[in-house]
């Protein structure tokens, strides 16, 4: 458990495409340098209606992509935007001794080289779980024409079940566990949200409708202000997770 060894009173988890940043790097390089977003919005359905799983839905859009790796960092480097208050929740977070444990289904060089050209420097208060990238069978280097392909980070469905990571910390005991908050916005971060005190879930997405559905505590959020006022708050014991989810379920009725 990485996170505790400052022993923080906070850990925040979180998705990175789409809730980082404020598209999504993956289709992004599917759309633009794969077969394009019909093919891709044909599988995003097939995963939706239970006819196929994540992780060969996504192995089918990266294989399209023939872009050399260094290629594809660098198209995306130019082209994502970080939300507009993540750099202010990650100093905030930095200096109160709020670890930030990104749990993502892209690839960990990516994720990597995006943070560091939004942020402007290293991160270092981010700890990166994702998939891998390695040389492509018959290939010799990533950085080749069809060179690469990826590395799931565990057997499930997903190619990474976000919940291993989180598992040992929501099983610490009480008194020493820290409060477990995650922000998301797709149906992968369910599995994962459901083991933290609250999930933020962006506001107009599949998250959402799945967490009414499973009666998962989570609030709204459509960017980074929300989450950092609603963790400050929760970090100074102004509220708590319950009372912001109670909140959120108000709203709703
Ligand atoms: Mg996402």
């Amino acid at each position: 458990m990485p996170a505790m060894q400052t022993k923080p009173k906070v850990i925040f988890f979180t998705d990175f495409d789409g809730t980082i940043t404020v598209k999504d790097s993956n289709d992004h390089l599917t759309d633009n340098l794969g077969y394009g977003q019909a093919r891709r919005r044909e599988l995003n359905h097939a995963v939706l209606e239970g006819k196929m799983t994540f992780r060969d839905s996504f192995q089918d859009m990266l294989n399209s992509v023939r872009t050399p790796y260094d290629e594809c960092i660098r198209t995306l480097c130019s082209t994502m935007k970080l939300d507009p208050y993540f750099a202010e929740f990650y100093y905030w977070a930095k200096e109160n001794n709020v670890p930030i444990v990104i749990l993502s289904s892209g690839m960990e060089p990516i994720i990597h080289a995006l943070l560091v050209a939004m942020l402007g420097h290293e991160p270092d208060n981010i700890q990166i779980v994702a998939n891998g990238v390695k040389v492509r069978e018959g290939k010799k280097d990533i950085n080749e024409e069809g060179g690469w392909d990826i590395v799931f980070h565990d057997d499930s469905g997903f190619g990474h079940d976000k919940s291993i990571e989180i598992r040992p910390y929501a099983d610490l005991p009480e008194g020493e566990r820290p409060v477990l908050l995650y922000a998301g916005d797709g149906v992968s971060d369910l599995s994962a949200a459901s083991q933290t005190d609250l999930l933020f879930a962006k506001k107009g997405h599949d998250l959402v409708t799945f967490c009414q559905r499973e009666n998962i505590p989570y609030t709204l959020f459509e960017d980074w202000s929300t989450i950092l006022s609603t963790t400050k708050d929760i970090y100074d014991g102004k509220t708590n997770p319950k009372a912001v989810a109670a909140a959120q379920k108000e709203l709703q009725a």
